[in-house]
């Protein structure tokens, strides 16, 4: 059997070899063992399922609570050449009732169903009228309380399940689970001796950093300038400052989309779908974003703020890297985070059993936050899984800053708070370290303790700082409950006795993922291939090939169906569909290059129009500084041929800027920002076509701005903009920038 799973695997997937832990749960499923399967996001677990139901007769039932996520996993199936259907409550009566039908006839490998969509006379009917071996449950920890996502309708159709007469196999996946939920999960499904995997919750292909005392817009700008083309997620805390980022973004030139609880349904579907096909580049959200999306290229997920728990927090950072590249999660950490997510916990429902949980869960968000440990490590173990050595990119592990040796100041800390006896919080620690005459420390007699003023000199935010930060190292601990206490953790022993010292880092560093992958004319040939024919399906372009799919094309060359086959991500339906006009854009190129001077060329060509699109395509300011940045902006005139540039978003603009509309009036018509809209121009000018200048540089204002220009020079808009009267627009600018540069 495991031999035609690996079959399935190359000829269906188009993959070679299973991951880590994939067999081993395809195996067990196929000897018809329950099963509880923890993989971390991205891991695959698609393919645990996908594949036994290809195997075993009958349709296999997948029980998932996004619908979007669903429609994504069927749309692929169906790409992928295997029958699948889903039933949730987006569908009419109409299309309910014939994927209800042609279930019953049993044409569906795969049926996809959202609990909440069901009722039990519905799943009765389902169950009886089908032949139905396997049942798949995806994320899983829905099912428990514990978890971070309960679900009523998910523990509902569990209770269905594990009372069924003629149970089938039944495996539960999650990527997030403690083993409290683990067991919750195993009881809730009723699961028969399941088998349990645990593949691991490290995530090798992303980067984890923490960033504390910086100016967040500062740090935002330089961010996003060395980010140039990769698609990212901003996690704020509240809907306003989602608006603040999101601003700031378009400030920048940069297409942003925003999503949170204030927008209506119909404006967030837009924002995420836009984000999905990649017409914007980067997506402002509260957390109410990103469980319904699977988007693969996500190259960084950066928080704001610090959420809660680390629950949340690792699965909204795991939704960049799902491709497997290289990616990164950074944290942007302020102490008062800290208080407006208590305040949140102490203000929202919930009894106060589940508050003093949530309580317990925002401190090791907290020590997560400040700990020197490696990041990987720590997320890692806080899941229950040890001997996870250090991943070596992240924050902590390539902090190379010099260790200060504060076992001195640890030693008056941590003697002043075993004094207290366990009695006290952080904030009268401090205060009694720093002498203070509060009222409640006097009336408890603290000034009295020897300890009393050893930190007179420092702020008394520096002295809690201090402490919260031997809570992170773990020489402290915090007590759990509303109004938590702190006393010494076993890991002070050594300290006090003399046996360890205390050294602390100061500085951490961002290191940039190594994501930025060189590309190729050919690579921009069959990106821009990929981007109009997912537009003409009318399906995001990761629906037809990874990123790592074409550029291994790119870089392999393929001449034949048969070479099409070996790579990566290309299985039969797919090479039988997309692979003619493949082979023929890269025959085209590899023709040509007969003399590899011709390529050569191309390639420089591609160079330069790609630099001077960078320059001034999106206004992004340090884009403008560097220009070996190989993100590409731009294709190549091989690409046009094939592709039909004409049908292209941009060319579009143009042609209806041309046919008299204002930029305006082409967003409104287009559903797309002003901006994106003025960058489509501005592009199209960059590609050589005609544009008339006059109508988007007004001639009065191109003399000043060339003025503005000489003198600040043209390598920030943010300057030029400010030695100019207002009304005139970074548009003007960085139209005669482009105007320029085209001489
Ligand atoms: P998740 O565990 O997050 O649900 P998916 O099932 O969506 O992950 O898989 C993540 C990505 O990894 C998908 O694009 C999938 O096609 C790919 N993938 C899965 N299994 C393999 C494999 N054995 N080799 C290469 N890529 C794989
Ligand atoms: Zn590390």
């Amino acid at each position: 059997m495991l031999a035609k799973a690996r079959q399935l695997l190359k000829q269906v997937y188009g993959y070679d070899t299973f991951r880590k832990g994939q067999e081993a749960i395809i195996g067990g499923i196929l000897e018809g063992r329950d099963t509880l399967a923890i993989l971390p996001t991205g891991g695959g677990k698609s393919v645990c399922y996908q594949i036994p139901a290809l195997l075993l007769e009958g349709t296999t039932l997948v029980v998932s609570p996004l619908i979007s996520l669903m429609k994504d996993q069927v749309d692929a199936l169906n790409r992928l050449g295997v029958k699948a259907a889903y039933l949730n409550s987006s569908m009419g009566a109409t299309e309910y009732r014939e994927v209800m039908r042609q279930a019953f006839m049993g044409e569906y490998k795969l049926l996809y169903v959202a609990p909440e969509r069901l009722d039990a006379p519905m799943f009765a009917s389902l169950t009886e009228q089908m032949v139905i071996p396997f049942i798949a449950i995806d994320e899983a920890h829905c099912v428990s309380q514990w978890g971070h996502d309960f679900r009523p309708s998910y523990r509902q159709l569990a209770g269905w399940i594990a009372r069924m007469s003629n149970r089938p196999l039944v495996a539960a996946f999650t990527a997030t689970a403690t083993e409290e939920v683990s067991r919750d999960i195993a009881a809730m499904l009723g699961l028969r001796d399941p088998r349990i995997h645990v593949s691991g919750f490290a995530r090798d292909n992303l980067s984890l950093s923490v960033v504390s005392g910086t100016d967040k817009p500062a740090f935002l700008r330089k961010f996003m300038a060395e980010r140039a083309d990769q698609s990212g997620i901003i996690y704020a805390a509240t809907r306003k400052e989602t608006e603040q980022v999101h601003a700031m973004l378009e400030k920048m030139g940069i297409s942003a989309g925003k999503y949170h609880g204030g927008l209506g349904d119909a404006e967030r579907a837009e924002m995420q779908e836009k984000f999905r096909f990649d017409e914007v580049r980067v997506m402002v959200a509260t957390n109410a974003f990103g469980m319904g999306i699977d988007k693969p290229n996500v190259r960084f997920v950066l928080h704001w703020q610090m959420p809660g728990d680390i629950e949340s927090y690792y699965q909204e950072a795991g939704r960049a890297g799902r491709d497997g590249e290289e990616s990164e999660c950074i944290l942007l950490f302020e102490p008062a985070d800290v208080q407006v997510q208590r305040f949140l916990i102490e203000q929202g429902t919930g009894d106060q059993e589940r508050k003093s949980i949530q309580l317990a869960k925002l401190h090791t968000m907290m020590n997560y936050s400040r700990t020197q440990r490696c990041l990987q490590q720590f997320i890692v173990e806080y899941f229950g899984e040890a001997d996870v050595p250090p991943c070596g990119k992240c924050s902590s592990c390539l902090d190379k800053s010099e260790l200060v040796d504060r076992t001195d100041d640890a030693l008056k800390a941590l003697s002043c708070v075993a004094r207290l006896k366990g009695r006290f919080g952080v904030t009268t620690a401090a205060k009694v370290l720093k002498g203070s005459r509060d009222k409640r420390v006097l009336e408890w007699g603290l000034d009295r303790l020897s300890t009393y003023g050893l930190f007179s000199r420092w702020p008394e935010k520096e002295i809690a700082d201090w402490l919260y930060w031997l809570v992170a190292e773990g020489y402290l601990v915090m007590s759990e409950g509303q109004y938590p206490t702190v006393s010494l953790a076993a890991g002070s022993l050594p300290v006090l006795e003399g046996r360890e010292k205390v050294l602390q880092r100061t500085r951490t560093t961002v290191r940039k993922a190594a994501s930025a992958q060189v590309s190729s004319p050919l690579f921009e040939a069959l990106r821009e291939w990929r981007r109009v024919t997912a537009a003409r399906e009318k399906v995001p372009p990761f629906m037809l090939f990874f990123d790592a799919t074409l550029r291994e094309l790119a870089d392999a060359a393929p001449m034949t169906h048969e070479e099409l086959l070996t790579v990566k991500g290309i299985g039969a339906a797919k090479a039988d569909k997309y692979g003619d006009e493949v082979l023929s854009i890269i025959r085209s190129f590899v023709g040509t290059a007969g003399s590899s001077a011709a390529l050569q060329r191309a390639a420089d060509e591609a160079a330069d129009v790609k630099r001077s699109a960078e320059a001034v395509g999106s206004g992004n300011e340090s884009r403008m500084q560097s220009n070996a940045d190989p993100a590409p902006a731009v294709t190549v005139s091989a690409a046009s041929e094939h592709a039909g540039a004409a049908g292209a978003s941009h060319v579009q603009s143009l042609e209806q800027f041309e046919a008299g509309m204002s930029v305006k009036e082409i967003a409104a018509s287009r559903g797309l920002s002003e901006v994106t809209i003025e960058g489509h121009l501005i592009r199209c000018a960059l590609e050589g076509y005609k544009i008339d200048w006059d109508r988007i540089l007004p001639r009065p204002y191109e003399g000043r701005i060339a003025a503005a220009i000489e003198q600040v020079g043209g390598e920030k808009l943010k300057p030029i903009k400010e030695a100019l009267p207002k009304e005139i627009t970074y548009f003007m600018i960085k139209a005669c920038l482009a105007k320029r540069s085209l001489g």
